[in-house]
């Protein structure tokens, strides 16, 4: 520990300015998807089971439901363009614009050189929870996924349904490629239902059991064509532990929505970002 300075108290002191102010985002028409939803359709459905993984597709103006079934679980969720699965969800991004957890009115950004909304979420039967008297919130974007590569250097296990490995065997599945080619595409998650936040103390991630209930929902409006992706976490409502079969898990139900025809004729979908690429050269 070093020597703090005379003037330590002073430089603490200063207020923190926000490093990312939002106001100049475009703004979702938030009325618009929500009257498009009222005459919505659902077109499909995929159950994710336990300790496993899924895809699905949503044409962009399609809506997409995750939903508790059964009983408290969490869920980590890849999005990618459905015609380029390089452009994925940059959960890092999303972060610095929105904050740690994310909820209605906010937007799933995609990796450079791209960087546009991939989907913005419409409901959430949990944005009650705010934030707790440990920091704690749900819908992370701070905690990547369980992998078994961590697991590993932590405890020296060999653990084949961390969130990592089952969206590997998942995409691999839904794209007909290797795992090794599909392991390159699986990127850091939105944590869907999953209650986190950083210890006061220690600056450390912690996670708490889920407020979710059966019943409950994380939706979506997909801003462009996109394949999702999604692993019912070996945690569960990550009470206790994951990177295990220890945890009581549960499934949880993707649905989508296809809106009525004409619905959305005010609203288009978002082109890739206008920076012009040059990068100084
Ligand atoms: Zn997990």
């Amino acid at each position: 520990m070093t020597n703090a300075p005379t003037d330590a108290a002073a430089r603490r002191a200063i207020a923190p300015v926000i490093c990312y102010p939002n106001e100049t985002l475009p703004k979702p028409p938030l009325d618009l998807y929500r009257a498009a939803r009222e005459t919505a359709i659902k077109t499909d459905e995929v159950l994710v089971p336990a300790r496993d993984a899924r895809c699905f597709t949503a044409p962009a103006g399609h809506f997409v439901r995750i939903s508790s079934v059964e009983g408290p679980q969490v869920g980590d969720l890849n999005l990618h363009s459905l015609s380029d699965v390089t452009e994925r969800f940059y959960s890092g991004k999303t972060r610095a614009l929105h904050g740690t957890h994310i909820t209605t009115g906010e937007r799933m950004w995609s990796s450079f050189p791209h960087m546009r909304p991939m989907a913005t979420i419409t409901e959430d039967t949990l944005s009650w929870y705010g934030i707790d008297e440990f920091g704690g919130s749900v819908h992370d974007v701070i905690g990547t996924r369980c992998d078994p590569y961590t697991g590993n250097l932590l405890a020296d296990t060999q653990y084949h349904h961390c969130c990592h490995s089952n969206l590997t065997r998942s995409l691999a599945d839904h794209l007909g490629v290797s795992l090794h080619e599909a392991e390159t595409l699986v990127h850091d998650v939105l944590n869907v239902f999953m209650c986190t936040g950083f210890t006061r103390d220690t600056g450390q991630y912690f996670m708490k059991a889920s407020p979710v209930r059966p019943g409950d929902y994380l939706e979506f409006f997909a801003e462009i064509d996109l394949l999702g992706n999604l692993s019912a976490c070996p945690g569960g409502d990550c009470s206790s532990e994951h990177s295990s079969d220890t945890a009581a898990c549960h499934p949880l139900l993707v649905e989508i929505f296809a809106p009525e025809d004409g619905t959305l004729d005010a609203w288009c979908s978002p082109a890739a970002n206008q920076y012009d690429g040059s990068h100084g050269r």
